[in-house]
């Protein structure tokens, strides 16, 4: 096949087609015709422009298989639309997404630009600068997205530092407002979360699906190849490349996650194993993310699917939750609170600003948390079976699923202090579905608790019981699960109990841990003393571990 320059140079416009056309900037996560700007008018009056911005990729050592599932995306998105009859101005450039805008309308005298108001606040801030500079966009709301701030603001109010916002009450609004899985106004099966049916460990009850693998062509090659030229220095593997990179292909990996996945979903969703790394998860974030599969067309095959009884009720609403509740929550919560700058919490001063303002991102840290994220998170071993194997999943894949992403990933360093910032930053370069507006509510909120109980109503923690009641981990780890002190004794649980006691004037209080206190409160002075030894010992070696090389 001929290199991407020469299939797409035909799409390219003629004088005339610059000056006859309306012209839209596609951005990189928005790679779709089926909603938005796109959908408004007939092919032959279009024209579109998608930027390759080098300033964006260098900006953090983003897994390399982000990069390559990125572009390879945008460049098919790209010839999908020149054969719709849309011309293409595909421009490469080590610019930022704003300045290469600029460029184009001045080089080209493009009168105005459309686009959707973008996702992620990087680029709102990168556009946002052009225009000083005289860009001159027009922003329309972003229809991809399944409701608008009125919607959380007719739920919450303005927004208010130091209040704590509750999933669901949002979700039960988007549930009436969209009338999905409703009779009238009655939720089908009678309530609005299945989420307490939902967390059973995986004991090989059933087979678990292979999943469908699109090997790359010409095209997504010669990606990996400049991926492999430009940004070998980045995180992750770029072997074994095998995600979908055309519309076609991002609907055959969301049939499979349909019809054989998500039946089996909602009772596995908690669920975690070493020898299955997806179990029943749809893997759709990083396709939905870009845009390549839209949100209102999940839930719509999701819904029809459970109303024939393809999918049992839990599952299909299990799934919807996550879509329509989690997902429409935390890119509020976002830009309510300027991606975490509103937050009123202490602020963790030593966390490096990486990268340098004005795309630093705000470091809350509410329980004080700031020590340097350890070598284990980049790959070296540290003997937690449990930590490893999902590190080197990340590593391999860009990808695990949620549960292994907050309950061991999160979890770990929620009780041994780690920086919340630094561990956001790992998460947005290590996962191929990151994007600020979702990262950053997912780690700083949900998993660490550094924004003091804005987004979750208590700190997602545990101890090794957890781990080992939901996964298979603990079968194959060196460390006894069931012991908390002494030599051999697994660290999650004298963790736990330390994080606790560390942070008892902070959280005593909260409604949700008066149980855990309360036996804190009752261990002896002998136990307690053990339990610090244990703990302090797990933090040591973790920060003795050396970086590896990437
Ligand atoms: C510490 C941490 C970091 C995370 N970072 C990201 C991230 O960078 N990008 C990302 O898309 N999700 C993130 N999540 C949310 C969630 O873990 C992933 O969306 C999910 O694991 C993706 O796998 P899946 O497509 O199989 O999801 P499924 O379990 O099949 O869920 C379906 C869809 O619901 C959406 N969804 C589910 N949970 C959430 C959530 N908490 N927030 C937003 N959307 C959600 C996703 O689009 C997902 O594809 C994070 C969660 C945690 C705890
Ligand atoms: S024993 Fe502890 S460290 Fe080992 S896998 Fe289980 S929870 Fe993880």
């Amino acid at each position: 096949m001929a290199p991407f320059r020469d299939l797409i140079r035909p799409a390219a416009p003629t004088p005339a087609e610059i000056a006859n056309r309306s012209w839209i900037y596609v951005p990189y996560d928005r790679l779709t015709d089926r909603t938005g700007p796109l959908t408004e008018q007939p092919a032959s009056e279009t024209g579109i422009v998608l930027i390759e911005s080098g300033a964006k990729g260098n900006r953090r050592p983003y897994h390399k298989k982000k990069l390559v599932l990125l572009l390879a995306n945008m460049r098919h998105f790209a010839l999908e639309q020149a054969n719709r009859g849309c011309k293409v101005l595909y421009h490469l450039t080590g610019q930022t997404y704003g300045e290469a805008l600029l460029h184009l309308q001045q080089k080209h005298g493009l009168t105005e630009i459309t686009v959707s108001d973008p996702a992620e606040r990087e680029l709102r801030l990168d556009l946002a600068l052009a225009q000083e500079q005289g860009l001159r966009l027009r922003i329309v709301p972003d229809t991809t997205w399944l409701s608008t701030p009125e919607d959380f603001a007719q739920v919450f109010g303005p927004y208010k530092a130091g209040r704590s916002y509750v999933m669901d009450r949002f979700y039960r609004h988007m549930r009436l407002q969209t009338n999905i899985l409703m009779e009238g106004i009655r939720p089908q099966g009678g309530k609005f979360s299945f989420d307490s049916e939902n967390r059973k460990p995986f004991r090989d009850e059933l087979p678990v699906p292979i999943p469908p693998e699109f090997p790359p062509n010409d095209l997504t090659q010669e990606v990996i190849e400049l991926v492999e030229q430009h940004y070998a220095h980045h995180f992750g593997s770029l072997e074994n490349f095998n995600l979908p990179v055309t519309r076609e292909q991002a609907e055959q990996q969301w049939q499979f996650a349909l019809q054989r996945l998500l039946p089996f979903f909602g009772p596995f969703e908690d669920a975690m194993r070493d020898d299955h790394l997806q179990l029943f998860h749809s893997r759709t974030s990083p396709l939905i993310n870009l845009s390549r599969l839209l949100p209102a067309d999940l839930i719509r095959d999701v819904e029809e699917a459970a109303l024939r009884g393809a999918i049992p009720l839990p599952s299909a609403e299990g799934f919807i939750r996550q879509l329509l509740g989690w997902r429409e929550f935390m890119r509020h919560l976002h830009r309510e609170t300027d991606g975490y700058r509103l937050v009123q919490v202490p602020l963790e001063s030593s966390s490096p600003a990486n990268p340098p303002a004005p795309f630093a991102g705000a470091a809350p840290s509410a329980l004080g948390a700031t020590l340097p994220l350890p070598a284990v998170y980049w790959g070296a071993k540290s003997g937690l079976h449990c930590i490893d194997t999902v590190v080197a999943q990340v590593i391999e894949e860009g990808w695990s699923h949620h549960i292994t992403r907050l309950m061991v990933l999160s979890n770990l360093a929620t009780l041994c202090g780690f920086s919340p910032r630094q561990l956001t930053d790992w998460f947005w370069i290590a996962y191929i579905d990151a994007y600020d507006w979702v990262v950053e509510t997912n780690v700083l909120g949900m998993a660490t608790y550094a924004d003091g109980g804005l987004t979750a109503t208590k700190p997602y923690v545990s101890g090794a019981a957890y781990i080992h009641r939901m996964s298979n981990y603990c079968g194959h780890c060196q460390y006894d699960a069931k012991r908390s002190t002494g030599a051999g004794s697994c660290p999650y649980t004298a963790l736990y109990w330390t994080f606790l006691e560390r942070n008892e004037a902070a959280l005593a209080s909260n409604f949700r841990l008066q149980m855990p206190y309360a036996t804190l409160h009752k261990k002896s002075a002998g136990e307690l003393v053990q339990l610090r030894a244990r703990a302090s010992e797990a933090i040591e070696q973790l920060k003795s571990l050396a970086y590896p090389k990437l």
